[in-house]
């Protein structure tokens, strides 16, 4: 499919979390149906989508009659088992997976993704390949300590890292990981931390929303607020890297690529091959939110303008945060978002709020 997808055709999304229900909200704006692929029952995304495939990733048959189901498909989340996309991909041409299988592989491994970065001639944090107690004494002799040591796959919001303040410590660390392959990466100095979500349509548009500084807690982002406090030229840096990286992966939807910011440089920690929590600030900053943007670029159809109109800050609610709904909802400059989920847990992302500047 080249052409432009037409109101009333099917997006499939493989995962069904808050990302999925907001860009089911999205779609629906635009016309569109979508049909989720999800285990689990009661997600957030099933609230706001038509079709509904509540079945394990491992079944194949499954996968196959999704696939025939929608007229493109994309997905919320990075770690997709390969065996999974095979499956799809049997019915599916390749290039009606957006964005394509290659930005999955290089994200879903943190060694591959250094390397591609390294390899675009952009800065990463010095990092070495650990995968058992010589390659852990070699690694910690090249980078030394401070460092982090993280899993090479299936990390997420600080899950799967240990901080290592000296090089003593690195022996329990690997041991904590049970063997999974890891990294050791050089602890960056850094004086803030930014994202960029940037957009690449299936013409080969791209368009970048501002960067925003974000605020982590525990290894979960807490806020992100639009401008960053970055200089103008780190902020076109910032954009220039991310259109590089959408280029060189010949992206199709929006991806996010969370960066260091220090006195000299900018250095890119990952990126994330989906919307992003960072880019939540565009749904009131901008015309054209992330969700939109995604929608759009995957549906073929032109790229929107996200140009920021409105300086925003954007807070996750986490946890029981969500019990200070009430103080919220009473705000004259705040837009609620709340995900639907049933349990509160310690950590868990119960939707966030954008506070805009009156
Ligand atoms: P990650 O899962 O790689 O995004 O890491 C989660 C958070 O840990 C980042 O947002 C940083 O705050 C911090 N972090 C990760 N890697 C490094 C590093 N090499 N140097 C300093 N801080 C880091």
């Amino acid at each position: 499919m080249t052409e432009p997808l037409k109101p009333g055709s099917v997006i499939g999304i493989l995962g069904g979390g808050q990302l999925g229900r907001m860009l089911s909200v999205a779609a629906s704006r635009l016309g569109f149906k979508t049909c989720i692929f999800e285990p689990g029952g009661d997600c957030p995304a099933s609230h706001v989508s038509n079709y509904h495939f509540q079945k394990p990733y491992e079944d194949e048959a499954a996968l196959k009659a999704f696939a025939e189901a929608v007229d493109v498909i994309t997905y919320e989340f990075e770690n997709i088992p390969t065996a999974a996309l095979d499956a799809i991909e049997a019915v599916r041409p390749v290039r009606q997976v957006r964005p394509s299988r290659r930005a999955l592989q290089v994200s879903q491994d943190r060694l591959g993704e250094k390397n591609f970065l390294s390899d675009l001639g952009l800065k990463t944090a010095p990092f070495a390949a650990v995968d058992d107690e010589d390659s852990l004494v070699a690694a910690l002799d090249q980078i030394g300590a401070p460092s982090i040591l993280k899993t090479r796959r299936f990390g997420y919001d600080g899950k799967g890292q240990a901080r290592l303040t000296s090089a003593n410590d690195a022996s329990q660390a690997l041991r904590d990981m049970g063997g999974q392959p890891a990294i050791l990466e050089g602890f960056v100095e850094f004086s803030c931390e930014i994202s960029v979500i940037g957009a690449r349509g299936l013409d080969g548009q791209v368009a970048c929303f501002d960067p925003g500084e974000n605020v982590h807690r525990e290894g979960i982002l807490r806020t992100t607020t639009v401008p960053a406090d970055v200089s103008a030229a780190q902020r076109a840096d910032a954009v220039l890297l991310t259109g590089q990286i959408l280029n060189a992966l010949e992206y199709v939807g929006v991806l996010g690529v969370e960066l260091f910011v220090t006195p000299g440089d900018l250095i890119v920690n990952e990126i994330a091959p989906r919307v992003h929590n960072s880019g939540h600030w565009t749904q009131q900053g901008c015309s054209v939110d992330q969700f939109e943007q995604h929608i759009r670029a995957v549906a073929g159809w032109p790229l929107g303008d996200g140009s920021r109109h409105t300086d925003v800050v954007m807070e996750n609610l986490i946890g029981d945060d969500v019990n200070h709904l009430p103080d919220i909802a009473r705000e004259s400059t705040a837009s609620l978002h709340l995900y639907g989920k049933a349990d509160t847990k310690p950590g868990r992302k119960m939707g966030h709020v954008n506070r805009v500047k009156p």
